[in-house]
């Protein structure tokens, strides 16, 4: 039977399973996201997502399994977001964590949230629908703010959360409330978790974070004053830091980079100036 969508040549597919795909070390020292035309796809997945068409008319799509399937290849190996995130190309970047936030909000919404009932898969993964009541339910984002934070000397405000490891510090974040401006939510965190009033703030870049369904609103935020106290809660310890105590601490592995992926790296780097060490682990 034609498998509507799938057809060879101009369609690829991978396997999602639990967050991970299958990547694959190339001999020139690139990694990419271990793909097949759809015919020699594997036929007993779970559930088809369609992820978009590329400007060649190539379709994409991810195939969720309970399991990853055998290693097509010799140095095809398992790998989540967080490290196949530093490997991949921004392509194949970009369609795992299509496909992983797909997977998340598959599997935390098989019940309709109006009536309780089952609901079914639709429309190439991007609906889920209930049969008792017939509503309708999409793939939610939810909107999170990242900002670094600096003072009038340009030190940035770091801090560590409570369940991080001694000397994991990163930039502050938090999610959106209802009603709430993003901008009035980035004042708002900073000043919850480590008692600093922000002035002005500007907007930088985001990032899909499908941890579960988050989008990553990245800012530069100017504090409006310098005493930090900490919630206790969310953040156990932040500290400012020049961009001089910054690599001494970095150098004596007093402080260890945010993971490579996340946009904070990005945000701490543009202030910093230069990469940031360390970025895989
Ligand atoms: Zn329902």
């Amino acid at each position: 039977m034609a498998r509507s969508g799938l057809e060879p040549p101009t369609t690829r597919v991978f396997v999602v399973s639990g967050g991970q795909v299958l990547i694959d070390d190339r001999p020139d020292g690139t990694t990419e996201l271990v793909m097949t035309p759809a015919f020699e796809a594997p036929v007993t997945e779970t559930h088809r997502y369609f992820l978009g068409t590329d400007a060649d008319g190539v379709s994409y799509f991810a195939l969720q399994k309970d399991s990853l399937p055998g290693r097509m290849d010799q140095s095809a190996r398992p790998a989540g977001l967080r490290e196949a995130g530093l490997l991949l190309s921004d392509r194949d970047t970009a369609l795992m964590v299509h496909a992983v936030a797909l997977e998340n909000w598959q599997r935390l919404h098989r019940f309709c949230s109006r009536c309780g009932e089952r609901t079914v898969i639709a429309a190439a993964g991007h609906i889920r629908r209930c049969q008792a009541c017939g509503a309708e339910h999409y793939p939610r984002t939810d909107p999170a703010v990242i900002m670094l934070v600096t003072d009038e000397h340009d030190r940035a405000l770091l801090g560590r959360q409570v369940h991080w490891p001694e000397g994991r510090f990163s930039t502050l974040a938090g999610f959106v409330e209802p009603g709430e401006s993003i901008e009035q939510s980035v004042v708002r965190e900073v000043f919850e978790e480590a008692g600093v009033t922000i002035g002005e703030v500007e907007y930088v870049a985001s990032q899909p974070w499908p941890f579960p369904s988050s989008l990553m609103l990245g800012f530069f935020a100017r504090a409006t004053s310098s005493e930090i106290t900490v919630d206790g809660e969310e953040i156990h310890e932040a500290r400012w830091f020049s961009r001089e105590e910054l690599a001494a601490a970095f150098e004596a592995g007093e402080v260890l980079p945010p993971y490579g992926i996340s946009i904070a790296s990005r945000l701490i780097e543009r202030w910093y100036g230069r990469p940031l060490r360390s970025r895989a682990t």
